[in-house]
C-alpha cells in the first residue's frame, strides 16, 4: 500500500522513506520532548527540579498533577493539528505508543483507576466524526490496562474554541461546561483516581473543569497530554 500511496510527513509535506512512521526522520528529531526539570503541578518545564511553574503559581488547580510529553510548538503544533481536524486516525497509534511509552513512570506513580477523555459536545463531535482525546484515550487504555470510562462526562455547553480567548474568558467559557452522567458512572463500581486525557493543555482550565466534576464525585484528577504550552 506504501508503495502505491507514499505516506506524507503531517509536518513538512515530504514523503517518509521510512515505513510504518508517522513522521519524516527529520522532523521526527525535532521533537520538542519535554526532558529536563518539569513543574511538579502541570509537567512545564522549569528551571529547576521539584518547582512550580509560573502558571501553577498563579492558580490553583482541581487536579492533583500531570503529564505532556511535547512542548507546543509550530512542529508539535502542525501534528496535532492535522490529527485533529484531517480525520487521520493512523497518527493515532503512534501518538497512543509515544505517550504511553515515555509517561510510563508517571502511570506506574499514579495508578488511576480510570482513563476518561475530555468530552466534545455532540454537534462537534458529528461535525468531526470523532474525538482526538477519546482516541488517544481508549489507546492508553488498552496500552496500560488501564479501565476506559469513556462515557461519564459530558459536554452539554458548546463552548468557543479555547485558544481564542484569554485566561479569564477560557474560565467563564467553560464554566458550567461539563456534567456527569450519573447513570453511567454506576456501571464503574468504585473509582477513586482518574487520568484525563486532552491533546493540548495550555492554561489547564479544560482538564480543571472536568477535575471538578470528578471531584464532586470524590474521584481525584491526573492527566496526560500530548502537548503542553504556556499559558497567559
Ligand atoms: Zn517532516
Ligand atoms: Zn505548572
Amino acid at each position: 500500500m506504501s508503495v502505491l500511496f507514499p505516506q506524507k510527513c503531517p509536518v513538512c509535506g515530504r514523503i517518509i522513506k521510512d515505513d510504518g512512521q508517522a513522521l519524516c526522520r527529520e522532523c521526527k528529531a525535532k521533537l520538542p520532548v519535554i526532558t529536563g526539570a518539569r513543574c511538579i503541578k502541570c509537567s512545564k518545564p522549569v528551571g529547576a527540579e521539584g518547582a512550580l511553574c509560573g502558571d501553577c503559581k498563579k492558580r490553583k488547580h482541581a487536579y492533583t498533577c500531570g503529564y505532556a510529553l511535547w512542548n507546543y510548538d509550530s512542529c508539535t503544533g502542525k501534528l496535532i493539528k492535522e490529527f485533529k481536524y484531517s480525520g487521520r486516525r493512523d497518527y493515532a497509534d503512534w501518538l497512543v505508543w509515544e505517550l504511553t511509552y515515555h509517561m510510563s513512570d508517571f502511570i506506574k506513580r499514579i495508578k488511576p483507576d480510570a482513563v476518561v477523555p475530555v468530552p466534545l459536545h455532540t454537534s462537534r463531535y458529528r461535525q468531526r466524526g470523532f474525538n482526538q482525546a477519546e482516541i488517544i484515550a481508549k489507546g492508553v487504555s488498552k496500552k496500560t490496562g488501564i479501565m476506559y470510562m469513556g462515557d461519564v462526562l459530558i459536554r452539554n455547553k458548546k463552548t468557543i474554541p479555547q485558544k481564542k480567548l484569554d485566561d479569564m474568558k477560557r474560565n467563564e467559557n467553560l464554566s458550567g461546561a461539563f456534567a456527569l452522567n450519573e447513570d453511567n458512572m454506576r456501571k464503574y463500581g468504585n473509582v477513586r483516581t482518574a487520568l484525563i486525557i486532552d491533546d493540548i493543555y495550555t492554561t489547564g482550565s479544560t482538564v480543571d473543569a472536568c477535575a471538578r466534576v470528578l471531584k464532586s464525585r470524590g474521584i481525584e484528577s491526573f492527566f496526560a497530554v500530548l502537548c503542553i504550552g504556556q499559558g497567559f
